[in-house]
């Protein structure tokens, strides 16, 4: 029999280990090399990645090899673009520069013009980068805004509308707010024209995401109940008539994470490791973990911890003030997260209010993030819109059971504790500072009974969140799409 091949082209504005702000880097991460593993004798999925190589990303591969240039002609405009190349479990991964992606610049920054220079630069160099390689693509995976373009683009590429099969179009939705506006100038001056689907309202016509969402073969909400969601004006943020009208093409595939960085039995960042059957070495990890931020080592006191970027989206304002409501409880709590200046003014008073049991860290910490994983008992996760979530995953991972609104891929992941005392984390309805403090308070009482809540937290532990079944949904796509 024959081995068939799936050429994918799968772009990220970031993809840890190289860099990581959010889920999204995650994500970029560790799918490319799920669905290339589950290449098998009948077909071969040639998946490659590409991000922009920003600074920070030169530091950490000071050496790389560049691989060639080339000219990036566009509205009367030409762009020296430069390709790097690397690997990353297998797979080819392509790092891009050029001069809109300035070496001192943030990954996002508060500065939209600078980004939508940057983001629009990429997706149309990485249009280039199939011919520059000479390798055919049968799939063009966008993710989010900052690569939507290419999406859009694609079909204006002479290269591409005259290969037969025409390459399909995925876009994967992991935040729909984030949609590029700002990037009008930066449109005309890159030459691109505007979309022109009659379903998209005016105004998102000349903004990236919604410009490559209406040329997608594919949308892709991470995860079922978001992919409802998105219909509905409470979410679909003025999209929700659009993405009716694209209803047969919206298709909600749920994030997996990588079993090789988030793992209690094998993670290196963690002071014991640990799993389902022997908790003990959890324990430990509490007591380093609160010995290290310098709160008192209380074993029977639950330890909640949030990491989170400090964003409105999150309900960090929601986690911190539901904290103050029940603060006569025996509790104590870790925050690590940055963002929002509002926000971490907010959880720093906090801190100030409550000494002995509240610790704060302003900071992005991956490490420490694996030991907070590791050492606390609930995470707090209480957030307004959630398309999928990892940390909630991460979390049950670690035994460390979510407190979290029930919305998105929150929804679809946790099972709520029930009277039996069955479930793996804790659901609330409304964003509110009640139901989130109600929330806390019923996963305060449940830690109470030490025997049940090993067995929540064995239960947690043995769920299913490795990529294995959605790396397969995106196989399944794919060939879908191409047959
Ligand atoms: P989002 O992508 O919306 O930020 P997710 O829950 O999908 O949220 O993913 C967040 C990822 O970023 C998780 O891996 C989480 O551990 C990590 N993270 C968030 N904030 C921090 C931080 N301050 N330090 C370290 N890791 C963080």
């Amino acid at each position: 029999m024959s081995q068939r091949q799936i050429n994918i082209l799968f772009l990220a504005s970031e993809a840890d280990p190289f860099v990581k702000i959010g889920g999204l880097g995650d994500v970029a991460g560790s799918l490319p090399p799920a669905i290339f593993d589950l290449s098998n004798d009948s077909v071969k999925y040639d998946i490659r990645l590409a991000l922009p190589f920003y600074g920070v990303i030169k530091k950490k591969l000071p050496n790389l090899s560049k691989i060639g240039d080339f000219p990036l002609h566009t509205g009367g405009i030409i762009i020296q673009t430069s390709i790097y190349e690397h690997t990353l479990n297998g797979i080819p991964v392509y790092f891009i520069d050029g001069t809109p992606i300035k070496e001192n610049d943030p990954v996002y920054g508060s500065n939209f013009v600078a980004d939508a220079e940057k983001f629009v630069f990429f997706s149309l160099a990485c249009l280039e980068l199939p011919r520059f390689l000479k390798w055919r693509i049968d799939i063009l995976h966008a993710n989010d805004w900052h690569t939507a373009l290419a999406i859009h683009q694609l079909s204006t590429q002479a290269v591409f509308r005259q290969s037969s099969p025409v390459p399909k179009k995925i876009i994967t939705l992991h935040n729909l707010p984030f949609m590029g506006a700002g990037s009008e100038d930066a449109l005309t001056r890159f030459g691109i024209e505007p979309a022109d689907d009659p379903h998209l309202p005016t105004w998102a016509r000349t903004i990236p995401l919604p410009m490559g969402l209406a040329s997608a073969d594919r949308i892709v909400p991470v995860s079922r109940s978001y992919a409802q969601e998105i219909l509905t004006p409470d979410f679909g943020c003025g999209l929700e008539s659009f993405f009716k009208s694209r209803s047969e093409k919206i298709m909600g595939i749920i994030n997996g994470i990588d079993g090789s960085v988030w793992d209690p039995a094998t993670d290196k960042f963690i002071k014991n490791n640990y799993n389902n059957e022997s908790l003990t070495g959890k324990s430990i990890c509490k007591a380093t973990l609160l010995n290290e931020v310098g709160l008192q080592n209380q074993p029977h006191t639950p330890l909640i911890v949030l990491i989170s970027r400090m964003d409105q989206q999150k309900g960090v304002d929601l986690a911190i003030n539901s904290l103050k409501m029940i603060e006569n409880q025996r509790w104590q709590a870790i925050i690590l997260g940055s963002g929002d200046s509002k926000l971490e003014n907010a959880a720093q008073d906090l801190e100030n209010a409550l000494p002995e049991k509240v610790r704060v860290k302003i900071l992005f910490d991956s490490a420490l993030s694996h030991r907070m994983y590791a050492g606390a008992d609930i995470f707090l996760m209480p957030s307004r819109y959630e398309p999928c979530g990892l940390s909630q995953l991460i979390s049950m991972r670690y035994g460390t059971l979510p407190v979290a609104r029930s919305t998105g891929g929150l929804k679809d992941t946790i099972i709520d504790v029930d009277k039996h005392g069955h479930g793996t984390g804790f659901l609330f309805a409304e964003a509110t500072v009640n139901e989130t403090a109600k929330a806390l308070k019923r996963s305060i009482e449940s830690y109470s009974q030490q025997e049940k809540w090993n067995s929540l937290i064995k239960n947690a532990m043995v769920q299913d969140f490795s990529w294995k079944k959605s790396a397969q949904e995106y196989c399944t796509l794919y060939q879908n799409l191409i047959e």
